[in-house]
């Protein structure tokens, strides 16, 4: 009789290790994606069974980028590292941890109660417990102080096969960005409403998108006006007219479109479209000169690095001199970034556009910032303006704007000038430029030429 003998450790070994690599995140050592969803598919299976739920909890580091970008990616991973360990000790044997990539960690948690009620609060007691194990702190090196940390917490439940595992995910993530949105450090239990929210949004946006491309989207004119009546300038403002001949106001569309790049294309939109629609017009007033257009940039185009070349790839072609282009940026949208937006502001005025700190009076701007900003006017809130004939308050707050801006020498105008009674009181404070329905509503071109046309002649 001949034995033969293979000693085979190593070859399992390898296996194991090659089935380790296939199903596990090689940083933190818990299950990757595909693990997970494997998991997802058997822990529904069981639910359906039972009849009872389970939970997916998504959590994602709040400022891990930042984390990683200051100390190091190697803290980072120890980082991880430790959560990950955390994790492993504190849940059930029943339950996966998943690392999904970069600082996206998820919980899947089995055999919660069958009623829904009952499971969504066990759900949102693990997530706690998670959160609460996230914020002890961390020593990342031997001898180093301590750091901590928190996370955004999304939870969505399951019960049988009711949704497929990317489905769920989806939901999780939808959770946990609203736990961001909420300021981070929080957990969010996901809600049908919050996708339909989503989805709504999407669609809107989608139809604003079409509006642009097919030529929905128009400009209408505000006439500007100084003491005497004389058109000295315009305000160009955004219009989208529906199929059955609504009109939608800015308010009802933009603030959508300001989450996503579809703001930068409306707003090249804007300024190509005006600066041609303004450049048709005769040449010059009855002031002699060339009526000043105003054009309301948005945050979005504020933040995007390219908005310069932008404007000047639009403006340079068609001839249209920047001097004549004032930019209205609204006081609370400056103030933001400050430090950020004063540099856009003197890259802007170095290139000639003139800008106009709109809705000025709301509250936001302090006299060292004004200072330090090359603005060529304000623009009083129409809020203050509204009530000026009426309220003491309002009047006062108008009066110490228009202190502010004379002290700073910078040009003043009010808008939302409906009544004489607010225009008297405006050219007593020393406003001189004025915009309102008491001198013209905003026109659609056509009409605005008429008008211009009957005052230059
Ligand atoms: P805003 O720049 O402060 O514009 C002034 C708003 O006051 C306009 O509303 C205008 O129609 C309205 N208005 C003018 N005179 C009077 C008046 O005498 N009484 C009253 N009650 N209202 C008056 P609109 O057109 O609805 O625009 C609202 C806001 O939407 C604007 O505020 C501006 O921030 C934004 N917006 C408008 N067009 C654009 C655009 O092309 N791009 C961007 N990014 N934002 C725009
Ligand atoms: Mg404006
Ligand atoms: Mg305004």
């Amino acid at each position: 009789m001949i034995g033969i003998c293979y000693d085979v450790t190593d070859q399992m070994r390898a296996d194991e290790w090659i089935h380790a690599l296939a199903f596990h995140d090689p940083l933190t050592r818990l299950a990757n994606r595909r693990l997970l969803m494997e998991r997802i598919g058997q822990a529904q299976a069981r639910s359906h069974r039972r009849g009872d739920h389970g939970a997916l909890i998504l959590l994602d580091i709040d400022h891990f980028k930042k984390l990683n970008d200051t100390l190091g990616h190697d803290l980072g991973d120890a980082l991880l590292i430790q959560i990950a360990e955390r994790l492993a000790v504190a849940l059930r044997e029943t339950d996966t941890a998943a690392r999904l990539g970069g600082d996206e960690l998820v919980v899947l948690c089995e055999a919660l109660d069958v009623q829904p009620e009952n499971a969504a609060h066990e759900a949102a007691m693990i997530g706690e417990k998670i959160d609460a194990l996230i914020r002890e702190p961390y020593r990342l090196e031997p001898g180093d102080h301590a750091y901590s940390c928190t996370a955004s917490i999304g939870i969505t439940l399951f019960h049988g096969h009711d949704t497929t595992g990317s489905e769920l995910l989806k939901q999780a993530d939808i959770a946990m960005y609203q736990a961001k949105r909420a300021g981070r450090a929080t957990l969010r239990l996901f809600q049908p409403a919050m996708q339909q929210a989503i989805e709504e949004s999407a669609r809107r946006e989608g139809a604003l998108r079409r509006a642009l491309e097919q030529g929905d989207l128009q400009l209408v004119y505000q006439p500007q006006v100084d003491r005497d009546g004389v058109w000295v300038g315009c305000e160009a403002l955004l219009r989208w007219s529906l199929l059955d001949g609504t009109v939608l106001k800015p308010a009802q569309f933009l603030t959508e479109a300001e989450t996503t790049d579809l703001m930068l294309s409306i707003g090249d939109w804007v300024v190509s479209t005006a600066c041609r629609e303004i450049a048709s017009l005769p040449a010059s007033t009855q002031a002699g000169k060339d009526l000043v257009l105003g054009i309301n940039i948005s945050a979005r185009q504020l933040a995007d690095p390219r908005l310069i070349e932008r404007i000047l790839a639009i403006i340079q072609p068609m001839r249209f001199p920047p001097a004549r282009l004032r930019f209205e940026i609204s006081e609370a949208l400056l103030f933001g970034d400050f430090e950020r937006n004063a540099v856009i502001l003197e890259r802007l005025g170095a290139a000639g556009i003139r800008i106009e700190l709109d809705d000025f009076g709301s509250g936001y701007s302090s006299l060292v910032h004004l200072k330090r900003l090359p603005l060529s006017g304000v623009k009083i809130d129409q809020r203050l303006i509204a009530a000026l004939d009426t309220d003491p308050n309002a009047a006062m707050i108008v009066r110490a704007a228009i202190g502010v801006a004379d002290a700073l020498t910078l040009p003043i105008i009010a808008e939302g000038v409906e009544r004489e009674s607010q225009r008297n009181l405006l050219l007593d404070m020393g406003c001189v430029r004025f915009q309102g329905f008491l001198f013209g509503r905003p026109m659609p071109l056509d009409a605005f030429r008429r008008a211009y046309e009957s005052r230059c002649a």
